[in-house]
């Protein structure tokens, strides 16, 4: 060979013995055939085939792997963020004259999904009070394609009936797909619950570090992953293999860092309930959440994310007191080793008042940090709370 072409092609070297326990990054966008007919083939290859990188390589295949084991799913599909998956599952299953229900708890971004994109393509959309529960069934007409479902509810955490409502859509023959974030595979397994499509956003606690995006879409019929992935195909929806890498690298610790922060969030939970009216904590672990009997019969466990409502009368105080804390960062997304606070002014979002009627909630991430310094921050808050709480 000359000195160009070896540039090109360097010579293959051993890889006996060469057990890592790393998964590879196998990076491509050509994969190689072996011959013409059989790159004129390429299709027989079928949706698991490996014909252009764009479709998945090894690392995002052990990756899709991984969590179709996690869900008790046959497919898992990613995509390059969690709002991303969720769009494609309804650029999948919704066409011109379709309707798709959607909780008025959702993660707010996929309100504007349906208001701005689907509503100016015809694809209507109804929000729905979340503790709905089997009353869903009122509100499923010919036109409904696609009940959507988020449990626990972002930022304010409202527990919905999946089971409940996922018989009453399909005895229309409606498919039901949730947000699975707060929970992960590993406290919810949604679609032994009734679920058809479960949507991570894997940037959470999946990836744990607050340094990248992914989401992942998992079925189990067939036919709904033949429609999914060829919506992919067709949009040109695919992940690096080196984002891949890095969320199978965080799943490795995602049980303790889940176990770890879950755990000093509900003892936070229970200490701020002996300060402040534990009405305003919204945690769905606590005793006192009006859905936890719910997310007992669900869940086997809860996350590291809670949100406090905060009295009307002190929204103006909150803004100072936050940047007061020392240890947590304020910022949006959540799941990763540094604890976050976000406020969040749900008043104008909502339809329906769920479990925060004040409608501004103070959202915490509890991350890695000694609980100590992160207590530190909270006590300040806490005080103020208890003084604007209502009698
Ligand atoms: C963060 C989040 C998403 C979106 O994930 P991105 O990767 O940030 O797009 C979707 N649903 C919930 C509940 C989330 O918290």
């Amino acid at each position: 060979m000359k000195d160009k072409t070896v540039c090109v092609c360097p010579p293959e070297v051993s890889h006996e013995g060469f057990a890592s326990l790393a998964t590879p990054v196998y990076r491509a966008s050509t994969i190689a055939f072996p011959n013409a007919a059989a790159f004129a083939n390429r299709a027989d290859r079928g949706p698991n085939g490996y014909v252009y990188g764009l479709h998945g390589t090894p690392t995002s295949r052990t990756l899709e792997a991984a969590i179709s084991a996690l869900e008790g799913a046959a497919h898992t599909m990613l995509q390059p963020s969690g709002q991303a998956s969720i769009s494609v599952v309804f650029l999948a299953l919704l066409k011109p004259g379709d309707t798709v229900l959607i909780p008025d708890c959702a993660y707010p971004p996929v309100s504007s999904l349906c208001n701005g994109y689907l509503a100016e393509r015809g694809i209507a959309h109804r929000v729905y009070d979340p503790l709905i529960g089997g009353d869903i069934a009122g509100l499923i007409d010919d036109s409904v394609k696609l009940v959507w479902v988020e449990s626990p509810g972002s930022a304010t955490m409202e527990v919905q009936d999946l089971p409940a409502i996922a018989k009453a859509a399909h005895d229309r023959g409606v498919p039901v797909g949730i947000d699975n974030t707060w929970a992960s595979p590993l406290h919810f397994k949604p679609l032994a619950y009734g679920a058809d499509i479960v949507v991570e956003a894997l940037t959470k606690y999946f990836g744990g570090h607050s340094d990248l995006l992914m989401g992942s879409v998992s079925v189990n019929g067939d036919v709904l992953y033949d429609k999914l992935k060829s919506t992919m195909t067709m949009l040109g929806i695919g992940v690096s293999p080196d984002d891949c890498s890095l969320v199978l690298r965080g799943m490795e610790t995602m049980a303790v860092r889940l176990k770890h922060g879950s755990d000093v969030a509900l003892d936070f939970a229970k200490r701020m309930a002996e300060i402040i009216d534990p009405a305003l904590i919204l945690h769905p672990a606590l005793p006192t959440h009006p859905q936890h009997g719910m997310w007992r019969r669900d869940f086997a466990g809860a996350s590291a994310l809670f949100s406090l409502m905060i009295p009307a009368d002190m929204a103006d105080e909150l803004d100072g007191l936050i940047d007061q804390a020392q240890t947590f960062s304020i910022g949006a997304s959540w799941g990763g080793t540094h604890s976050l606070m976000v406020p969040m002014a749900i008043g104008t979002m909502r339809q329906f008042v769920g479990n925060a009627p004040s409608g501004l909630v103070l959202r915490l991430s509890i991350g890695m940090e000694d609980p100590d310094d992160l207590w530190a921050d909270l006590a300040p808050i806490l005080a103020p709370i208890a003084r604007h709480q209502p009698a």
